[in-house]
């Protein structure tokens, strides 16, 4: 019966769906899914990808291997701290212990003595003015650009934003802070140059139709030479004497200085020298989950915290939980990457580099996310061939490299040290990947 097709071979969509596997894949996927994947599978042997006997097997490792998320975890090899494609920051345990706690029901709106609605997120909000004493308030919502397109409308809708042109930056991804201010309503009015704004182009500007002026951290690039900007000092005094609120977007999300990063401008230096209100994110140099911060004066924080809008960019529980166990916590993977010991960085190096018999060079890691640009984090890394990339990120576990110069590089300053025996297997499984295809090409 050689004429048969062999199509016809392939397994009934029932009798797949009977099978053990799938009644066990049952525990963790819902039906439809399960019927997607036996379909994708059946599929391929239609194509004549897989032979018909072939189909079961693929489709059990096919449920095997797949999760209700697809999200996959990678070792971030980069040396880039905060790395906005990988979700920037990584949670610390406490802050995971917290949003697992949080997952059920939980009193985020609610005081449990009494039984009446409370403020949401109260707790957060107070493990914030704790380490921030310098703000009288606090208000957390979805990111940072939700806090900036808050205040500037609770402030400044139909009317203006006074900003230095030297601060009208993209913040990534082609999103840009003028068309992010523009939308709210508010009209800028962009003063100084791109290199040089003084004082008197902001004297020149504020006036009846001032809603706020903004001072933007241009924190993902530098401009170098002829420059001059007005620090929030000066600037505080000339809104303060116009009775207008100081908006102060710092970006990274330092709660107070860092001694590693002596140009990253922090929320509490930022308010003693005169700031209304500060943003940052929850993600960058804080460490915690996505959110937008706003701290600064009582009456202001309330006027924003009052606005419809506030409600539209409302954080949830979970990142409410995850953000006061990283404020209130042990140090987050951030902050330790931020700070690890290079003679540590060097030595795990090493003896990775020994056991791969790879040489070991010198790299520098960097903030990354927007943070402290140009500002280099001396450290090492294991140098392996270009090509050994692309392996490494579609590996088990995946690994993301820095490829530069024609090498590729794994930097362990942001790879916990726990999982540095994953990245020696992961290594050593793309390198013989690597000989293979060489000898295969050869051969
Ligand atoms: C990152 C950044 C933002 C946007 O914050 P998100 O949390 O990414 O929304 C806004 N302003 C500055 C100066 C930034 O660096």
């Amino acid at each position: 019966m050689d004429d048969v097709d062999p199509r016809r071979l392939i397994p009934r969509t029932n009798d797949l769906l009977a099978l053990p596997a799938v009644h066990q894949a049952r525990s963790r996927l819902n039906e439809r899914v399960i019927r997607d994947t036996v379909r994708q599978v059946q599929e391929r042997a239609r194509r004549g990808e897989l032979a018909p006997s072939d189909v079961e097997p693929a489709l059990v490792g096919a449920l095997t291997a797949r999760s209700a998320t697809t999200l996959r975890p990678v070792l971030n090899a980069t040396g880039v701290i905060v790395h906005t494609n990988l979700g920037r920051a990584p949670l610390s345990a406490r802050a995971v212990e917290a949003l697992v706690a949080a997952s059920g029901y939980v009193d985020v709106e609610l005081d449990l003595a009494d039984g009446t609605r409370s403020r949401r997120g109260a707790s957060a909000r107070a493990a914030l003015l704790a380490a921030c004493p310098a703000a009288e308030d606090a208000l957390v919502v979805n990111n940072g650009a939700a806090a900036l397109v808050l205040a500037t409308t609770a402030l400044a809708a139909g009317r203006e934003v006074v900003v230095s042109r030297g601060e009208l930056v993209e913040i990534g991804a082609g999103f840009r802070l003028p068309d992010l201010i523009a939308s709210t309503g508010a009209v800028l009015r962009e003063v100084g140059t791109t290199n040089r704004t003084h004082l008197r182009d902001y004297a020149d500007a504020v006036g009846p139709e001032t809603g706020c002026v903004l001072k933007v951290h241009p924190s993902n690039f530098r401009v170098d030479g002829f420059t001059s900007a007005v620090g929030l000092g000066e600037l505080s005094a000339l809104a303060a004497g116009h009775g207008i609120p100081l908006v102060a977007d710092l970006g990274s999300g330092l709660l107070a200085p860092d001694p590693h990063l002596p140009h990253e401008p922090d929320a509490a230096t930022a308010l003693g020298d005169g700031a209304d209100v500060v943003i940052a994110s929850g993600d960058k140099l804080l460490g915690g989950p996505q959110a937008g911060l706003l701290l600064g004066r009582r009456e202001i924080i309330e006027r924003l915290a009052r606005h419809p809008l506030a409600r539209a960019v409302r954080a949830d529980k979970l990142a409410l939980a995850a953000l006061e166990a990283t404020v209130a916590g042990d140090p987050p993977p951030v902050v330790r990457s931020l700070h690890a010991d290079v003679g540590e960085v060097r030595r795990r190096t090493d003896t990775l580099a020994r056991a791969l018999g790879v040489p070991v060079v010198p790299h520098d890691g960097r903030v990354g996310g927007g943070g402290a640009p140009g500002v280099p984090l001396p450290g090492w890394a294991l140098q392996l061939p270009e090509g050994i990339a692309a392996l490494l990120r579609t590996g088990e576990p995946a690994v993301l490299p820095r490829v530069h110069d024609g090498s590729c590089l794994v930097d362990l300053r942001c790879v916990p040290e726990d999982d540095d025996h994953r990245i020696l297997a992961a290594v050593r499984q793309a390198l013989a990947a690597l000989d293979g295809a060489g000898a295969g090409r050869a051969g």
